[in-house]
């Protein structure tokens, strides 16, 4: 079942993004829960602990969302100057869960292309 990197056809960085599945084989699933990752992959025992995406994911999550939710606010109010009860009931749960979706999809598009490009924590060679 454990093998390694090139017994798997190659898995697109952003298809393994949009269904959080494993970035080798394609089939186990990335997250425990929401966002935690898991330590392995169930299918194929690729191990996820050394991949991490850091503060990456919630730095692209708050561009990306505040950017939205933010302008369609502002475009709704400027046209319709709907009352305040409109922004607090859509706008307000629209940035919760699309904040929500982006950052574990950013978070399994980091991972994946760690795994695409082979990232690693930076060393110094002194030989
Ligand atoms: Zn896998």
């Amino acid at each position: 079942m454990h093998g390694h990197a090139d017994d798997y056809p190659p898995v697109p960085p952003m298809t393994a993004a949009l269904s959080a599945a494993c970035p080798r084989c394609g089939h186990g699933r990335l997250f425990n829960g929401l966002t935690k990752l898991k330590p392995a992959c169930s299918v194929c025992g690729f191990d996820y602990t050394s991949m991490d995406p850091g503060d990456g994911a919630a730095i692209f999550v708050i561009l990306i969302a505040d950017f939205l939710v933010v302008g369609l606010a502002l475009y709704t109010e400027v046209t319709y100057a709907p009352g305040l009860w409109v922004h607090f009931f859509i706008f307000g749960p629209l940035a919760v869960v699309l904040s929500l979706w982006l950052l574990r999809t950013i978070k399994a598009l980091l991972i994946a292309l760690q795994f695409k490009h082979n990232a690693h924590q930076g060393m110094i060679d002194r030989t």
